[in-house]
C-alpha cells in the first residue's frame, strides 16, 4: 500500500529539528557533524519507537484491539513508548522483558524501569535471554482472550515491515528539510538494533534515490549478521510499500563499538555520552545513541568521511536510561 494511504496515528506535531554540531564538528576538526533530533518526537521521552507506533498503533485500533502486547530489554525505550501510546489512546499494556544480560531485571531500577510502572503497564512478565519472545507474548495474547479481551502483538523495536514505514517517512522528512535549507549531506550515520529505524530510511533514501552512504553502527550483533537482518527487513519494507529493494551491498552495519555486549558499556561510549552533553548539552543514551556516536567520533578521527563532508547523525533517543547507569557515566 502507498504510504499516503496507510493508517497512521500522528504523535509529533512538526518535522523534528536538524541542527549543526558546532562546537562537536570543531572540536573533531573533521567533516561538519549535523544532527536530526529524533529524540524530539512525541510520547514520554521521545526518540525512534514513536514513528514506528504512528502505523503499528493505527493497525491495533483498526483490528479493535484493548491491550499491546511487546517485548524489549530491562531498560528497553521501545516499552516505555509503547505504554505512553497506549495510555495516550485509551489501551491497556502488558510487557515481556527479556534479560538479555544475566540478572539485568532489578523490580527497583531507575529508568525506563521506573517508567514502566509510572506509565501504568497492566503486567511485566521478566524471560531470560534467548527465549521465545514470539511464543511469550502469544501467551499474553491468549490470556486476554480468555478473558473476552483482545491484545495486539508488536514485535521486538516495534520492527517489522509496518513499523518500518516509520522510518520511510523520516527519510523523506530528512530529503524535504535538506532541500529547503540548500544543505547536501555526504553521509548519515544511525544506531542499527532491531533493525527497523535503519532498514526504513535505507528504503526511503534508496526510494528517492538520495546517492547518499547510511552507515549503521551496531549496538549487539556481529556486522554479517546484522546486515542480513537488515536487508530482510529493508526488502519486506520495500515490497509492503511499493518501493524499489535496497541492494545487499547499500547495507552497512559496522559492528566495532559494540564491545563485550548489548546495553554493556565501553570507555567509547562514555566518552561520547560526555562529549555530546558537554560540547552540544544534547543528551546521548547509553546503550544506542552513545555507541553510534562512538562509531561516528572514530570514523571521524580515522578519516573516514571527507574532510569537508556534511555527515548527518540521526539521534534515536533513549536518555531516560541515562538514570539506570549513573555510576557508569558520573565523572
Ligand atoms: C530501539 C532504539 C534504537 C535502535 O533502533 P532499531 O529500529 O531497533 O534498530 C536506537 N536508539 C534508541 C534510543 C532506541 O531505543
Amino acid at each position: 500500500m502507498k504510504l499516503e494511504a496507510l493508517p497512521r496515528r500522528r504523535y509529533t506535531p512538526n518535522p523534528t529539528p536538524i541542527q549543526k554540531l558546532e562546537r562537536l564538528s570543531r572540536h573533531l576538526g573533521g567533516p561538519e557533524i549535523w544532527i536530526k533530533r529524533d529524540d524530539l518526537t512525541g510520547l514520554a521521552g521521545g526518540g525512534n519507537k514513536t514513528r514506528k507506533l504512528e502505523f503499528l498503533i493505527a493497525d491495533a485500533l483498526i483490528q479493535g484491539a484493548d491491550t499491546l502486547i511487546t517485548v524489549g530489554a530491562v531498560q528497553s525505550n521501545h516499552c516505555r513508548l509503547t505504554l505512553a501510546a497506549a495510555a495516550h489512546e485509551g489501551l491497556k499494556c502488558r510487557l515481556v522483558l527479556e534479560q538479555r544480560v544475566p540478572g539485568s531485571y532489578r523490580k527497583e531500577a531507575s529508568g525506563n524501569n521506573f517508567l514502566f510502572d509510572l506509565l501504568g503497564a497492566e503486567t511485566q512478565t521478566v524471560v531470560e535471554g534467548g527465549s521465545d519472545l514470539s511464543a511469550a507474548m502469544q501467551g499474553e495474547a491468549d490470556k486476554l482472550k480468555a478473558l473476552g479481551r483482545k491484545g495486539y502483538v508488536i514485535p521486538g523495536g516495534g520492527s517489522n515491515a509496518l513499523g518500518a514505514m516509520g522510518y520511510v517517512v523520516c527519510a523523506r522528512e530528512i530529503l524535504a528539510q535538506s532541500l529547503d535549507a540548500g544543505l547536501s549531506f555526504s553521509d548519515f550515520v544511525v544506531a542499527s538494533g532491531s533493525a527497523g529505524t535503519h532498514a526504513g530510511l535505507l528504503v526511503g533514501f534508496t526510494a528517492a534515490n538520495a546517492g547518499v552512504p547510511l552507515t549503521g553502527v551496531n549496538v549487539r550483533r556481529p556486522r554479517a549478521e546484522q546486515e542480513g537482518n537488515v536487508h530482510k527487513l529493508a526488502m519486506e519494507a520495500a515490497a509492503f510499500a511499493s518501493l524499489p529493494a535496497p541492494s545487499r551491498e547499500s547495507v552497512v552495519a559496522l559492528d566495532e563499538w559494540v564491545g563485550p555486549g548489548y546495553s554493556l558499556p565501553t570507555d567509547e561510549m562514555v566518552e561520547a555520552v560526555r562529549m555530546f552533553a558537554q560540547l552540544e548539552g544534547i543528551l546521548l543514551d547509553p546503550v544506542y545513541t552513545g555507541k553510534a556516536a562512538a562509531g561516528l567520533i572514530s570514523l571521524v578521527r580515522r578519516g573516514h568521511f571527507a574532510k569537508d563532508g556534511r555527515v548527518l547523525f540521526v539521534h534515536t533517543g533513549g536518555a531516560p536510561s541515562l538514570f539506570a547507569y549513573q555510576s557508569v557515566l558520573a565523572g
